[in-house]
């Protein structure tokens, strides 16, 4: 059985339906890529998933529990780590502060997230609205896995970061990958998204049009789907 699964998910900004049908799944241990041209719903469905939005219609399944409906801090307390968008932090906190204000009990503490981001680990007593951009999405996956999650999901994990920056986080994600972490991932770089991903889905205008393994996803289908 999947760790989380999702079927046929409807979900409304007001009237206005984002949508239509999404189904998606993630296995223990598996690293999934939900991927999409702008718009079609990646951020809805992850909303959705955590409950932020609540969804219409549809089934969601997490670790045996039905949680559309269900309120977010019981979503999240299931059991599902988010690093949104824009990696949000207290910016008023050092990088310690915002890991320990995170902090719950497994395996994931500040060592080891310190282990992941030697780079994090310098910069300790910061205040996180001194860290550069990639430096923050750091902090912002440390604190997702500091509340040791059963699933991880990050929202656009390299959008707008420096190179340098962007492999040491796609490195992190390999590492986590390697340890069984679940992981549900969004993002447009596809040639570094692809090898690390188990499976694939891919949104077309609120739709799942495509389930499959990366290496399916041939270039045809990736210009048809993910082509500007
Ligand atoms: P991107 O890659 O640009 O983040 P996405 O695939 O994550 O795109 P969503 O942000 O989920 O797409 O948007 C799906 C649809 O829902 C779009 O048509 C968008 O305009 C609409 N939408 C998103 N947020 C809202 C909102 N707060 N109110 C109304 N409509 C919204």
């Amino acid at each position: 059985m999947s760790l989380l699964e999702v079927e046929r998910l409807e979900t409304f900004y007001g009237a206005s339906q984002a949508l239509f049908g999404v189904s998606l799944a993630v296995a223990e241990g598996e690293v999934v890529a939900l991927m999409g041209r702008n718009g079609m719903g990646k951020t809805t469905t992850i909303r959705s998933i955590l409950g932020l939005t609540r969804p219409r219609g549809g089934r969601i399944d997490f670790a045996g529990a039905r949680i559309a409906g269900m309120r977010p801090h019981r979503i999240a307390r299931l059991g599902i780590g988010l690093v949104p968008e824009g990696r949000r932090c207290f910016p008023n906190l050092t990088v310690r502060e915002n890991l320990v204000a995170a902090a719950r009990r497994g395996q994931w503490t500040e060592a080891r997230v310190d282990e992941l981001f030697p780079r994090l680990a310098e910069r300790r007593d910061q205040f996180a609205n001194t860290l550069s951009g990639g430096e923050q999405q750091m902090l912002a996956i440390g604190r997702a896995l500091m509340t040791n999650p059963r699933l991880l999901i990050l929202d656009e994990a390299t959008e707008g970061l420096a190179p340098v920056i962007r492999r040491d986080i796609w490195s992190a994600l390999r590492t986590l990958k390697a340890a069984g972490q679940s992981i549900l991932v969004v993002d447009k770089t596809l040639a570094e998204l692809l090898p690390v991903a188990d499976r694939c889905f891919v949104l077309e205008k609120g739709v799942t049009v495509f389930d499959g393994a990366p290496q399916a996803l041939t270039s045809e289908l990736q210009d048809r789907y993910l082509g500007v």
